[in-house]
């Protein structure tokens, strides 16, 4: 096992990091920019680095300032959280090459799956359902008309180096479909540097639900249910939940059974995650995962098994400690994404934090590196603190939530704890009747 383990982020994952190395037993080494030197991920790791000033490109996303880091403190492994370095196949190409552990799967495998296209293709060979769609990028208008002929108006836009619902565009018609198709090419240019657009059949009424996976370097992969990612805002998701009120036994079986397959093909090391859009009653890839993501704790929270502990035993070559019938399902948990956010224009609003009392109790679990004093910066995404909830049956962990974030104080900055306290009552939810499209069509009549 690794002595030592690097935190390449920042934030509540550098925390639930450090959490799982240190009941592990393993040593931490925190990196930090100028604007967090007073983070709670700096004061809880054994040792910190500073690795630059505060823009993510000059600390975070600064690799060598990262690998020194690494090796002035001797760590053996790095952890790069969600975000940030974690599916850059140069970092873990350049981790590797030190010699040191990267604590995810291959390099080959984040490539591959970094591109959508790609990633689609090997679905495809893999054995797994996909989204109706063009063969490879879109290239001229021609072929982007005769494409969305051939698979039927709406068609979506998606971007090849696509993530965080950006370079998305949806076209109605013919008439709409080379502006969405300019209007996509820009957004991924600017946001990815890489303007390279493909095409999908837009499904109009989709769920988003994933598969959660572990691999190990002995070939045995198992999947662990599923998550329900549907409440979204601009295709980010809010609130997710596991099981998904939408699936039943079988298909819970019949598509966790396609993705361990699949992945067990592929040969899959680590944490991953599967998405798809689920609509009546079929299952459509969307892209993969591979890393640990921010909703992985409902995940722990029905079957008990610590991803982040696994991922770190994997890495260092241990077997799973699990086998599939191991994996057992119990109740059921909601997790919502608390942000430092305007709750209704979302603007960011960082700033001092004057007070905090977050909420307790059986089933309840706070992710957050917040504590009265600190100061959200500005710099970096908004998430500030994930809550999630526990519960015998969905009814109770709803019961649960609700009074949680009654108790939830968070002083001096706007949240959207009070779109948590709407939404988790509102009579749509509560019934689980929503897609991914309902949460935008619902809060436009909300005041
Ligand atoms: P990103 O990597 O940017 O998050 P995804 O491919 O994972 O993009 O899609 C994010 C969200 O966008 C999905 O959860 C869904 O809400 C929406 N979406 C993606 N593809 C489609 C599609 N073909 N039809 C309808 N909605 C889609």
């Amino acid at each position: 096992m690794f002595e030592k383990v690097l935190i390449a982020n920042r934030g509540e994952v550098a925390l639930r990091i450090h959490r799982a190395c240190r009941e592990m037993g393993i040593h931490t080494v925190a990196v930090h920019s100028t604007a967090d030197a007073d983070a709670m991920h700096v004061r809880l790791a054994d040792e910190a680095v500073c690795i630059g000033p505060p823009p993510a490109t000059d600390s975070y996303l600064n690799i060598p300032a990262i690998l020194s880091a690494a090796e002035i403190t001797n760590a053996d492994a790095i952890h790069p959280g969600y975000g940030f370095l974690s599916e850059n196949a140069r970092f873990a190409d350049i981790v590797r090459a030190h010699d040191i552990t990267f604590i995810g799967p291959t390099p080959e495998h984040i490539r591959l799956m970094g591109d959508k296209i790609a990633a689609k293709e090997a679905a495809i060979k893999l054995g797994i359902p996909v989204v109706p769609g063009s063969d490879g990028p879109v290239g001229n208008e021609a072929e982007a008309k005769r494409v969305a002929t051939e698979i039927g108006y709406p068609v979506l836009i998606k971007a090849t180096a696509g993530g965080g619902g950006r370079g998305m565009k949806v076209a109605q018609s013919e008439d709409k479909l080379l502006e969405a198709l300019s209007m996509a090419r820009s957004e991924a240019g600017k946001a990815f540097g890489n303007d390279q657009v493909y095409m999908e059949k837009y499904l109009s009424t989709p769920r988003h639900i994933e598969v959660q996976v572990l691999g190990d370097s002995q070939g045995h992969v198992i999947h662990l249910g599923e998550r329900e990612c549907s409440i979204q805002r601009r295709h980010q998701k809010v609130l997710e939940e596991s099981p998904s009120p939408a699936l039943n036994a079988t298909e819970r079986e019949h598509i966790g059974g396609i993705v361990t397959r699949a992945m067990t093909k592929l040969g899959y090391l680590g944490a991953g995650t599967v998405e798809f859009l689920y609509e009546d009653g079929k299952f459509y890839f969307i892209e993969m995962n591979t890393r640990v993501q921010v909703e992985h704790p409902i995940t722990e929270a029905v079957t008990g098994i610590d991803i982040v502990r696994e991922q770190i035993r994997i890495a260092s070559g241990a077997p799973l400690g699990y086998e599939q019938k191991d994996v057992t399902f119990h109740g059921h948990a909601i997790e919502c994404r608390i942000n430092a956010e305007d709750p209704k224009t979302f603007a960011p609003s960082p700033g001092r934090v004057t007070d905090y009392h977050p909420p307790g109790g059986l089933g309840v679990r706070v992710d957050s590196a917040l504590y009265a004093g600190y100061s959200v910066p500005p710099y970096y995404d908004s998430l500030i603190a994930k809550l999630v909830v526990h519960g015998p049956t969905r009814n109770e962990c709803l019961m649960r939530l609700r009074r949680a974030l009654e108790e939830f104080v968070i002083g001096g900055i706007d949240t959207t704890i009070d779109l948590h306290r709407r939404l988790v009552s509102n009579v749509d939810f509560v019934n689980g009747a929503y897609d991914v499209h309902w949460l935008e069509r619902s809060m436009a009549t909300w005041r």
